[in-house]
Parts: C-alpha cells; structure tokens; sequence
C-alpha cells in the first residue's frame, strides 16, 4: 500500500504575499465609511496584511505601514483595560452575548434597560470606556489607554488621529442618543460628554497592520506578553476575550466571520479587522471597503484564505 505524503506546510511569507497580491487586484472592494466624514476620505484600495507568528516572525504585505483609524479594534483593548481594573463587575454593566443587531441600534437598549449586550457593539463599548474613566480625569484615562497599546505594540510613536476624532465628535449623534440612553437607567457613572469624549478619541487612534498585530500577541500567548515574558492578563481572562472576539467582534456579521475565519477577530469601520490564531500567530488585516454589516470585506475574505491555508481555524 502506498502511503500518501504529508503536505507540506505552506510558507507563511509566500501565503502572506499572494493573498495581498489578489486583494490589491480585486474590484469588489465593498464601501468605505461615510457616517464619519474624515473616514470617507481614506484611498478605498489601500490593503495591508501582517501576520507576527507565534516564534515573532512577522510576514508584511501591501500597505503594512500606513497608519489607519482603528476604531472598533480599540474595543479589544478598552474591554482588557476595564476587566484589569474592574473584574468581572464589569458584567453588572454590559453583557456578553451576540447582539445579532447593528453596530449602532438603539432598539435593544430599549427592551433590555439600557444593558448592552456586549462589549464590542457601540453601546457596550460606550459602558466600558465609562469604567475606565471612572476616578480619573478624560484626558488620564485616553493617555492610559494609549499607553497601553504603546506598550504592546513595543511602539511609543503610536497617536491619535485628532481629525477623525473631532469629525466623530461633531457628528456622532446616535453614539451620543446611546449614551443619553444609558445613563438614563444609570448605567453610565460620569458625565455623558466626558464619557464620549474618551470612547471618540480611542476609535480614532491610528496604528498601521504592523503596530496593530504586534498588540494583539498577548492574546496569542494566554494573556503573556511574549517580548516581556511578563503576564498582561490571566490565561482564563486571555480565553474569554478571545470568545468574546469570536461570538460578538463582528456585530451582526460575527456568526459569518466565524463560520467563514473560524478565529476570534475584532472589525473596525476604519477597514481594520485584528484576528488571534491561538498559540499560533496574531494577524493584522486592513482594507478600508466595508460590507452590509460594517466589516472589511476584503479583510475578512484575506483572512478566510490565510486560515484555510495554515490550517489555522480554531475548530481544527
Ligand atoms: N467610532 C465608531 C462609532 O462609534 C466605531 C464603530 C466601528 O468601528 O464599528 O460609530
């Protein structure tokens, strides 16, 4: 009997190339944000991917460089941040299931008291950025955050994009009518203009597919930060994050992302997808184009293909 021969793994830098060769080519680039004016101004086929593996290879192609506004990826962060200073009574204040709604709808705060499902819709993210303000000053509380995603990204020069968060602020009304809502039912402990303020200014932090891949390896690693070697979250709260990336990092295209990826990932309408392989690589996608539900589209279509060619799903 001939036995068949193992296939052999498919160099990750060759992968890496060919998928942001095929991206940069394709017209079917989905729709850059509008609802911020300063986001529509982004060049919509611009593509970056960069994968920083479990051993700190890193695999760069396209527009790795270029520095775009995260906007919702930041939500990973602020949710690690507030977990960190408030454990799980966070959970009194935000929930953790689907939202299977828009990134920005209203009407489910409505039947469920001002709650907001979870972390990542805008309403949940809003009730996070409220903890880690609580007890400090807007401008302490923006600097803690930026700092901290310096600090993993191993890079001081990352900034704010202080157009984007002014068009946001100018123009964010039902982020504004959330917040409003929220701190009707008590949800929300500091003043609603302090509270959006720092929520505006983290989404518009600008960081490249480089920057954004690097911080993302603590959940890589089990909550370990693998330059440092020291923990930046407990493995059981790393696990949970990267479900709450799974379940809920994709509003109501999360079930898609998960059937189609198979890997926790967070989607910012800036074009910016962060996706975990856990214990094998921590990847950074970005295409300003967004489909229905606000995602990338070809962020999401690039990371379906890495996946498939690592053999790289969680599900095996
Ligand atoms: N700053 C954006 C908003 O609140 C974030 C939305 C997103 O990236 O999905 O609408």
């Amino acid at each position: 009997m001939k036995l068949a021969s193992k296939a052999a793994m498919p160099d990750l830098e060759t992968v890496v190339k060919d998928i942001a060769d095929e991206m940069r080519r394709r017209p079917d680039r989905g729709e850059v944000a509008s609802y911020i004016p300063e986001l529509a101004r982004v060049d919509p086929s611009a593509f970056g991917l960069v994968v920083v593996g479990a051993d700190g290879t890193v695999a760069a192609s396209g527009d790795c460089e270029t520095p775009f506004s995260i906007q919702s990826v930041s939500k990973v962060f602020t949710l690690t941040l507030a977990l960190g200073k408030a454990g799980d009574r966070l959970w009194r204040k935000v929930g953790r299931e689907p939202s299977g709604s828009p990134f920005n709808s209203i009407v489910q705060l409505e039947r469920e008291c001002g709650i907001p499902r979870n972390p990542f819709i805008n309403a949940g993210a809003i009730a996070v950025t409220d903890e880690i303000l609580s007890g400090h000053e807007p401008r302490e509380a923006l600097g803690e955050i930026l700092r901290f995603l310096q600090f993993l990204a191993e890079d001081s020069s990352i900034g704010i994009d202080e157009a984007v968060a002014a068009s946001e602020q100018r123009t964010g009304f039902r982020n504004f009518a959330l917040a409003n809502y929220m701190k009707s039912f008590g949800v929300l402990d500091n003043p609603v203009d302090f509270t959006l303020g720092v929520y505006f200014h983290h989404c518009a932090i600008a960081m490249t597919c480089q920057q954004l891949a690097m911080a993302g390896r603590f959940l890589v690693h089990l909550g370990r930060d693998p330059a440092t070697g020291h923990s930046v979250v407990q493995p059981e709260r790393a696990r949970r994050i990267n479900a709450l990336m799974l379940t809920c990092g994709h509003y109501d295209g999360s079930g898609e992302f998960a059937y189609r990826v198979g890997l926790p990932g967070k989607s910012g309408v800036g074009g910016g997808i962060l996706a975990i392989a856990p214990g094998k690589a921590s990847i950074a996608v970005w295409s300003p184009g967004l489909d229905t539900s606000g995602n990338s589209r070809l962020g999401r279509i690039a990371l379906e293909t890495l996946a498939r060619k690592m053999g790289w799903s969680i599900f095996g």
